[in-house]
């Protein structure tokens, strides 16, 4: 096992940051910790690394505990958000600091160091970047420099913190695709911090999801995005909408908005519950469609892009986000003010609790 996580908790005063987290991470695995601000994901890493220390659990790392470890002794390497870069030294230098700082006995020799040096800049697809200084580098390229200092020492374990986090999208999709290719190839166990689902969803071998200093879901991809265990998982991989249903003869019936569930029709209608429906999974006609439908009006439709995105306004007066194809929306016609009726395509819902 590369990190076993048992029964970590931690508290600062009296907010708990993380309640009784239980994590395994397989040698080699690219794990993501998905999760809104504030639940605890930077507080587990800094954990990992032994920066911060647990009120209670224990980490193992390679089946060694490290409860006695120091962080030098741990073999993680780091990546924060904010390029670490030292910089008053070259990109070189940069990237043998952790070598050169060894004690006399470990330490590589000088040629050694340099072959290491420039097989990470290969790596990291920054050869002719030796000489240049961390100023003269876009945000990109220090990250992938960090990453390579990171590297550089060999480590058992990289721990990464919105390494991304401060880049513009475009690199930062660039990026998560180039480190699931570094991945690929130097298979080292990796945490990845991110509050991003679509980064999380494309980088990772596994998702941790993460809420309130808890672990709300653990599965591949694939897996948390179809089956989410809970309203919660769903809402944080993507847009939903919210709707109350009832069973008529087997068939859920749209009869609201889930916004109204606490209101007084909801004690009436005891078989009543919520289901959500993604944006893109409703038909969209003209004219009523089938017995599950909402009727609704098109208040704005914002057609660059992919897919059509249309906000309505529910017969319940409730805004319903639709995404349709720019196929669907020509031979549509669709304009504001529009009346249309959706049918959901598939409904997700979760007993409840
Ligand atoms: P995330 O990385 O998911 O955004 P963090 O692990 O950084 O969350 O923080 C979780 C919670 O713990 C936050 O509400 C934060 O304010 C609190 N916290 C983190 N570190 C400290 C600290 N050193 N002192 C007090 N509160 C802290
Ligand atoms: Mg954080």
């Amino acid at each position: 096992m590369g990190i076993e996580i048992s029964g970590v908790s931690k508290s600062f005063g009296k907010f708990v940051a993380l309640n009784n987290v239980h994590l395994n991470i397989q040698a080699g695995e690219l794990i993501a910790l998905l999760g809104p601000s504030g639940s605890g994901k930077t507080t587990l890493l800094r954990i990992i690394a032994g920066l911060e220390s647990a009120d209670a659990g224990e980490i193992r790392l390679f089946n060694e505990d490290t409860m006695n470890k120091k962080v030098k002794d741990r073999m993680v390497g780091f990546v924060f958000q904010h390029y670490a870069l030292f910089r008053h030294m070259t990109v070189f230098d940069n990237i043998a600091f952790g070598l050169r700082v060894r004690p006399r006995r470990t330490r590589p020799a000088k040629t050694e160091i340099r072959d290491k040096v420039f097989s990470l800049l290969r790596l990291v697809q920054l050869e002719h970047f030796s000489d240049h200084y961390p100023a003269q580098l876009s945000g990109g390229q220090r990250q992938r420099i960090a990453l390579a200092r990171a590297l550089a020492v060999e480590p058992k374990v990289l721990l990464l913190d919105e390494p991304f986090g401060a880049l513009d999208a475009k690199v930062r999709k660039e990026l998560r695709r180039w480190l699931r290719r570094l991945h690929d190839e130097i298979h080292v166990t990796t945490v990845f911090v991110t509050h991003d689902q679509e980064e999380a969803l494309e980088v990772a071998d596994r998702l941790v999801i993460m809420n309130n200093g808890g672990i709300e879901q653990i599965g591949t991809p694939e897996d948390v995005y179809h089956n989410p265990v809970n309203p919660f998982v769903f809402n944080f991989l993507g847009d939903v909408n919210l709707f109350r249903c009832r069973m008529e003869n087997g068939v859920p019936q749209i009869i609201g908005h889930g916004s109204e569930a606490t209101d007084s029709t909801m004690s009436v209608v005891p078989e009543a519950s919520q289901v959500y429906v993604r944006p893109h999974l409703f038909d969209v006609s003209l004219l009523p469609n089938g017995s599950t439908r909402i009727k609704g009006t098109i208040m704005h439709i914002n057609p660059a892009g992919p897919t059509v995105k249309l906000e309505l306004v529910s017969e319940w007066n409730e805004r319903i986000d639709v995404n349709i194809t720019q196929e669907k929306y020509q031979s549509l016609k669709l304009n504001t003010n529009m009346t249309v009726f959706l049918k959901p395509i598939q409904m997700h819902s979760f007993r409840e609790p």
